[in-house]
């Protein structure tokens, strides 16, 4: 943070009144997540209220920490919390924006900020890192950028930094008033315009009018004058001084011509002076041209000369600059951070390991930080993130990283350069570890994590967990507050991979799980996952297991009712049972005409308690069956409010699926139970834009071929090209879940941005697809669907169901996780 502050400051800022407490003591950190408190007595703690959780649930046990300062709503009840200071105030989001705004305007040196639909972490990343050569940066951990994100950006300000370069982004109309306010940018860069989001505008033109508010006081706005709808708005609201734009046409601040080679690309600039510089850049495609276009014109703008910038994009790459959860060598876990450079970032990725599931050891490979500012002070700080999070073993690379050595002595092991560390680490010392690796770009700790990483075969699906809490949000925001969620994760979390899912998933709050039978429980509680599990179809053979590993099966008729009861008398147990009222779906479940018979049961078998009772909607996803959804649901009140009568607690009532609680949100009862809904498809089509794709599923090309006409591709000569061609054989047949189905041109692909169709049968393990025209190489990535394929039109091409091309991805196909 910028500058301590007191409490009495805290109030005044905020405009919140003192509850109870001193108002003398100075704050030096700001925290809004109860698990992130380094210096408990030092802590300003903002208790949030969000769609999982109120921050203020967790405040008895932070003043136990030895939190003192707290920023909490109006109706905050402090009832038996003594000697700690409550600041009061209507909103505290707000009260957290206020005290980001006044830690800003003790900021004097150049605050850059980024806007756009697009490229706006990416684009940041890479002026941090040209800028951070000559000077100390600060900049957004990740892509923190919202309400939220941003004022905890702004707080990761310190004195010594000479530039902040912070993102914003919004996602629905009246957000961008408040994201001014706080960064106040001296210099702007507008990426670009998407259509994402898209949602919560009215317009394309509304939305653009939104995010350019961010500029209104900035000195200088960057932008690409070739975007027409982009560019007239800006040189509508803007007067002409600011404005520096950018153009592939002759006319603009500066003009832009490019000549892209085998593996870069030549870019030179000409600016309305006629001076010309000229750049080397390692990218090719469009969207990082353009990226790097904005960095180049923001650093000129900034002042830097040519030589500088050129030195540095020479060590920038496209990489993968996100946090991957990978799975490692014996059952070891690796958190894949190697594009990390600084204590913000280092943060988040240690966060990160924390809400993974537990590990034998927790092992941590870094680097020097190459980061601005005091070593001592920065590496005090990595110290006492260490021990906050309790690492076992430490392996340092680098020069500074050996201050860390007379703090860890024995458990520190230090090397001077990568080569040394590769050479001397014998990946069979771990097992069963938790390895979180971060290094700077500089480092290649790519290749460290090369040695750890379990092999991964072509194919691999990427599952993006912040999308996940983006899509468990959005149908937290359909329910009443109390409305507790059951997330399905059978059949491998629709594919997704049940642990890391419900792992997430118990991190983001939710109160239940669901799987299908009792193995899939019994994989989640091996793998430390404490939520409760309800289990869809527990056999006989497994009521011990069920017992054992604490899972409540569901109780579909008075046979199975009957035999789950003496199994638990003659084992002298009690369980937690669900009661399954068949309504309509004619699968599992009781009859209306069974329910005095299972009342019965109920009665002369208390060593049975009742957790819920449910139904299934058969068709909640079609406008057509609405009245059928409606009968079922009027049935079910009737039936469990016959079981309720003779019980004297009261059992969770649910009935919705991922499309009920969009369409019957007045049914939702105690507790709904999302599907696919959170992995990324919103079957009932009234919100797909507010939901995000969770995984995408890639492949690599393994050889590229040339035809002659005449020729054909693949078993039963199926793949004809009349003229000739070019085609790719990629690494992923139906034996990884890739349908047969999409043979002879059902199906494509996407490589390059461009669809390529496949051709001839899907064989086992591999396909082919037609890349006539295309200028592809083997080891190019093909996207199978993703964001920009959506599973629902791909099901639809071959008469499916998403369901069911998520379920079949083999298990042989890597998962590999991360967030964006
Ligand atoms: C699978 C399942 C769900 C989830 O359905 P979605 O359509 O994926 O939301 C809910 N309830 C039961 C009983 C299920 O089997």
């Amino acid at each position: 943070m910028f500058q301590e502050i007191s409490q009495k400051q805290i109030a005044e800022i905020t405009e919140g009144s003192f509850l109870s407490g001193k108002d003398e003591l100075l704050v030096s950190q700001i925290a809004i997540d109860s698990r992130q408190i380094l210096h408990p007595e030092k802590t300003l703690f903002v208790a949030l209220r969000g769609a999982k959780a109120d921050g203020a649930d967790f405040i008895p046990q932070l003043a136990e920490l030895g939190v003192k300062t707290f920023l909490v709503h109006l109706d905050f009840d402090a009832l038996g919390i003594p000697d700690v200071c409550f600041i009061k105030v209507s909103d505290t989001r707000w009260a957290l924006q206020l005290l980001a705004k006044y830690q800003r305007e003790l900021f004097s040196n150049p605050v850059v900020s980024i806007a756009g639909s697009n490229g706006k972490t990416i684009v940041k990343e890479w002026l941090g890192q040209i800028l951070g050569q000559k000077y100390a940066v600060a900049k957004s951990p990740k892509s923190y950028n919202s309400q939220v994100g941003v004022p905890l950006s702004i707080f990761g300000i310190e004195p010594y930094h000479q530039v902040a370069i912070l993102e914003a982004g919004i996602s629905r109309a009246g957000e961008m008033a408040a994201l001014e306010e706080m960064i106040k940018p001296n210099l702007g860069i507008f990426t670009n315009l998407g259509t994402a989001h898209q949602e919560g505008f009215d317009n394309l033109e509304s939305k653009l009018q939104e995010k350019l508010s961010l500029f209104s006081a900035s000195n200088f706005l960057i932008y690409c004058t070739d975007q027409k709808e982009v560019s007239i708005q800006i040189e509508k609201l803007f007067s002409k001084e600011k404005l520096v734009g950018w153009s592939d046409r002759a006319g603009a601040e500066f003009t832009r011509s490019v000549k892209v080679k085998v593996n870069g690309a030549r870019l030179i600039l000409m600016k309305a002076d006629l001076s010309t510089h000229t750049f080397q850049v390692p990218f090719t495609d469009v969207a990082s041209l353009e990226n790097i276009t904005h960095v180049i014109v923001a650093a000129m703008t900034l002042g830097q000369n040519a030589e500088s910038i050129q030195e540095g994009i020479a060590h920038l790459k496209s990489v993968d600059m996100r946090l991957t959860l990978k799975p490692g060598i014996n059952d070891s876990l690796l958190i894949d951070d190697t594009y990390n450079n600084d204590l913000a970032g280092l943060k988040v990725a240690m966060d990160f390991m924390q809400q993974q599931r537990p590990k034998r050891r927790k092992i941590l490979i870094l680097s020097d930080l190459l980061q601005q500012g005091s070593p001592e002070k920065i590496y005090r700080e990595v110290a006492e993130l260490i021990r906050k999070y309790q690492f076992d073993h430490l392996y340092g690379v680098g020069k500074e990283i050996f201050f860390l050595e007379k703090e860890f002595q024995e458990t520190f092991t230090g090397f001077s350069s990568t080569e040394e560390l590769l050479a001397s680490l014998d990946p069979e010392t771990f097992a069963n570890d938790m390895i979180l690796i971060t290094g700077a770009r500089v480092f290649k700790f790519e290749e460290v994590v090369n040695r750890l990483q379990q092999r991964i075969h072509g194919t691999t699906l990427e599952i993006n967990l912040n999308a996940l809490t983006h899509n468990y949000n959005f149908y937290k925001k359909q329910l009443s507050p109390k409305t507790k969620v059951m997330v399905m994760v059978k059949a491998f979390a629709y594919g997704g991979g049940a642990v890391e899912i419900a792992n997430q998933i118990q991190t983001m709050g939710a109160d239940y799980l669901g799987v299908a039978f009792s193995d899939e429980g019994i994989a989640l509680r091996k793998q430390g996952i404490k939520l409760p599990i309800m289990v869809l179809n527990a056999m006989q053979e497994s009521f011990g297991l069920c017992s054992e590993f604490d899972l409540e099966p569901v109780v579909f008729s008075p046979e199975f009712f009957e035999s789950l009861a003496s199994w638990c008398l003659i084992h002298q147990k009690k369980m937690r049972i669900h009661l399954d009222m068949d309504t309509g779906m004619h699968r599992l479940g009781f009859e209306k005409k069974q329910l005095e018979l299972l009342k019965g049961l109920i009665q002369s078998n208390p060593q049975l308690e009742i957790a819920s009772i449910y139904t299934h909607l058969v068709g909640a996803d079609e406008e057509i069956h609405r009245e059928f959804s409606l009968s079922q649901l009027k049935s079910f009140e009737g039936m469990k409010n016959e079981v309720l009568d003779i019980l004297s607690y009261h059992p969770l009532i649910h009935a919705l699926n991922s499309a009920g609680i969009v369409a019957f949100p007045e049914f939702q009862f105690s507790m709904v139970r999302l599907g696919i809904g959170l992995y990324g498809v919103e079957v009932t089509g009234k919100h797909e834009l507010a939901l995000r794709a969770i995984s995408t599923l890639k492949t690599t090309i393994s050889q590229v071929k040339e035809l002659e006409a005449g020729e054909t591709v693949g078993y039963s000569r199926k793949g004809v090209l009349p003229a000739g061609g070019t085609i790719a054989t990629l690494a992923l047949g139906y034996a990884d879940g890739y349908d047969r189905r999409f043979s002879n041109g059902k199906g494509y692909v996407l490589i390059q941005g461009q669809k390529a169709a496949v051709i001839g049968n899907v064989c086992m393990d591999m396909c082919m697809v037609d890349v006539s025209g295309m200028d592809v190489k083997a080891g190019d990535e093909a996207i199978v669907y993703g964001e920009k394929i959506s599973l629902k039109e791909l099901a639809d091409q071959i008469g499916t169901i998403p369901y069911e091309l998520l379920t079949n991805i083999s298990t042989r196909v890597k998962r590999v996780y991360y967030l964006d």
